[in-house]
């Protein structure tokens, strides 16, 4: 999968591509990111990206041809599908990280300042994605983010120890705790189950944790669980009775 980022700041990309997980995904092929500077593309003389807003207000917006110049020099309005990182865009979750992970070929915007010339946004961009309800100087970190998000699911780049299946928001519900080496730590003991090698018991116990965690902690996910049609009754009816017995505990 190939991701374009079009940034002022191609050193922030760069860095993810150093460490752990992504860098090994782009050593055995499966992932390529390219940073790539729009301030390269900008016709002005001092290379300036960014001018004073129409109508007044605080703060400088960038221009609509550095951004329209580098896509059209890339041919990344032909292939690849375009997304503005902006606080006014779709809120990033586990849902759309997976249907972003269809796609061969993204290219990320990030904007700076008061953010991008409208014109670029309706000509080129296919989707605004926000990575929270707050306001960042930059859409460096939530590229990094989606790219992050993104990439971790695509095929052979986890490896089976790094497993996603049964991660939390996986299936709306939050993941069951863990346990490593020692069984005891400072007098706290791992759950007698988990060491009882019955995987049956194991898997109802970690189903039970993950709804109570759940519970605690978004209780408003369970809502969504419930209301998922494609979730069989029979799970369903488990935590209806789950939560019965937290309700009489
Ligand atoms: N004036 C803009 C507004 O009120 O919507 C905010 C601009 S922000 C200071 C500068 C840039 O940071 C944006 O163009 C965007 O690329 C990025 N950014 C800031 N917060 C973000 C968020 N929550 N999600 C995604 N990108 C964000």
């Amino acid at each position: 999968m190939i991701f374009n980022v079009l940034t002022l700041f191609p050193e922030f990309i760069d860095g993810i591509k150093e460490h752990s997980i992504i860098k090994r995904a782009i050593e055995k092929g499966i992932v390529t990111i390219n940073s790539i500077n729009y301030r390269d593309y900008s016709s002005n003389k001092h290379k300036k990206v960014d001018d004073y807003p129409y109508g007044g207000g605080a703060g400088m917006l960038i221009g609509p041809q550095p951004i329209d110049t580098c896509i059209r020099e890339n041919d990344l309005d032909k292939d690849s599908f375009i997304i503005y990182m902006s606080p006014k865009g779709k809120t990033l979750s586990q849902k759309l990280v997976n249907e972003l992970k269809l796609k061969d070929n993204l290219t990320i915007i990030c904007g700076h300042y008061e953010g991008l010339d409208q014109r670029i946004i309706d000509k080129h961009v296919d989707m605004e994605v926000s990575i929270g309800d707050y306001v960042l100087t930059g859409g460096e970190i939530p590229a990094m983010v989606l790219i992050d998000s993104v990439a971790r699911l695509i095929p052979d780049v986890l490896s089976k120890e790094e497993s996603h299946q049964e991660e939390s928001h996986s299936n709306h519900l939050l993941e069951h705790p863990h346990y490593t080496r020692p069984s005891v730590y400072e007098e706290m003991k791992v759950p007698e189950v988990l060491l009882s090698g019955n995987h049956k018991k194991i898997d109802q116990w970690r189903f039970e944790q993950s709804v109570i965690e759940t519970y605690n902690k978004r209780p408003e996910l369970i809502d969504s669980y419930m209301k998922d049609k494609k979730i069989d009754e029979k799970s369903k009816k488990t935590v209806i009775d789950i939560l019965k017995t937290i309700a009489n505990s």
